[in-house]
């Protein structure tokens, strides 16, 4: 159908009144697309993949270029892939940065006019949420670090549903014809999503304020979304694979500033979670990540159901073996370990806790309102937002 998609891609470049025209014109030519023809949708990221297939039910035919079980950082451009980017009248993928590695290879590879930068073929979601962790200055020595801000956005149901309202936009005026059943799957799936909403975050109610170790920071908007403290991450910077030191040294900081969990995806190595979980008596937890990521996340709504039941299952059991309840950390202090790439989110998720230090801010424990009791730090973190851009930068720490 690669001549039928030309006459298409055409009509949509073309003012409406051209488009009849053209599409007229393709008709009696025979060129135009049968009706029941699918939009082919070449997914980067598995939930990127659901999310299609929820807008555009039978209307789409979507591949996914990776599963959960795979490190969307790095994929290998294999010839499947190349031929199913020929096919392809959308590409959605996360964008930031993420397939850096290997999309820009593959649109090369495949050759498809239709799904180059700029067309209306080609999707990036990073470009409809609000990016974490923009770096100040990009410097590659503070590892796998993106100008664009941290590419994992699918951890917070909140930007997926930034992205559905886009993919749904883009379906429609990719495939006009069938506008209506796009807006009305789309309507549909909001509903469900902001009811899913709701559920959630009333159900993890209790993480907040649960300081957790990280293998990645993949997390970054889970964190976020739900207040969860990043003390630490394995990986001595993104994308560095932990090293014995520094996993000694993310060890000796938990005895000052605990965390309950170590989390980390299906795909990264387990060893150094089981290491510091053993060492440290918490448990060492993998969440799904995106769908398909655990037997339970089979679609974006038990996506988040696992999640949530993962997180809240390891704190509970961990509450019940050791009362961590009551033995809080003082996570503040512990903001300078592993935090190399700035950790906005979760600096703005106490700045509005501690409204004296909204602006300017010199954040120190306890913190008010936390539902788990926070001894003082000795620590002390500065941390600077632009007046201008409101872009956040440090932390510093101030003895
Ligand atoms: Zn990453």
């Amino acid at each position: 159908m690669t001549t039928d998609k030309h006459r298409r891609w055409v009509g949509y470049s073309a003012a409406g009144r051209h488009r009849i025209t053209v599409v007229a014109v393709a008709l009696l030519l025979g060129l135009a697309r049968p009706t029941a023809a699918k939009v082919e949708v070449f997914a980067c990221e598995p939930e990127w993949g659901a999310l299609a297939q929820e807008l555009g039910g039978d209307d789409v035919a979507v591949f996914t270029a990776t599963t959960a079980e795979q490190d969307p950082h790095h994929v290998q451009a294999r010839p499947r892939l190349i031929a199913k980017m020929r096919r392809a009248d959308l590409l959605v993928c996360t964008g930031a940065e993420l397939e850096v590695g290997w999309l820009p290879l593959l649109l090369r590879q495949g050759n498809n006019p239709h799904i180059q930068q700029g067309q209306p073929g080609y999707f990036l979601a990073a470009d409809y949420v609000e990016m974490l962790e923009k770096p100040e200055h990009l410097d590659r020595a503070e590892g796998d670090v993106h100008p664009g801000g941290n590419p994992h956005i699918q951890t917070d149901p909140r930007n997926i549903a930034k992205v559905a309202d886009a993919v749904a936009d883009r379906l429609a005026a990719l495939d006009p014809g069938r506008a209506e059943a796009y807006g009305d799957r789309h309507a549909d799936f909001a509903r469900r999503w902001q009811e899913a909403l709701q559920r959630w975050q009333a159900r993890a109610e209790p993480l907040r304020g649960t300081p957790i170790v990280v293998h990645h920071t993949s997390w970054v908007y889970l964190e976020h979304w739900l207040g969860l403290v990043r003390v630490a991450s394995l990986e001595p910077k993104p994308g560095v694979p932990p090293s014995a030191a520094h996993l000694a040294e993310v060890l000796t900081g938990l005895a000052v500033h605990p965390a309950r969990l170590v989390i980390r995806t299906p795909y990264a190595d387990p060893r150094p979670s089981a290491w510091l979980a053993e060492r440290a008596s918490i448990p060492a937890v993998v969440l799904p990540f995106t769908v398909g990521g655990t037997p339970a996340a089979t679609d974006l709504f038990t996506l988040f159901d696992d999640t949530l039941t993962r997180l809240l299952v390891a704190v509970a059991r961990h509450e019940s073996a050791t009362g961590a309840g009551a033995r809080a950390p003082a996570m503040i202090g512990a903001f300078t370990t592993g935090m190399g790439d700035g950790g906005c989110g979760v600096r703005e998720w106490l700045a509005a806790r501690q409204p004296a230090n909204r602006s300017g801010l010199s954040i120190l424990s306890p913190i008010p309102q936390s539902p788990i009791p926070i001894p003082p730090s000795p620590l002390r973190l500065a941390s600077r937002r632009d007046a201008g851009s409101g872009a956040c930068s440090g932390p510093e720490v101030a003895q």
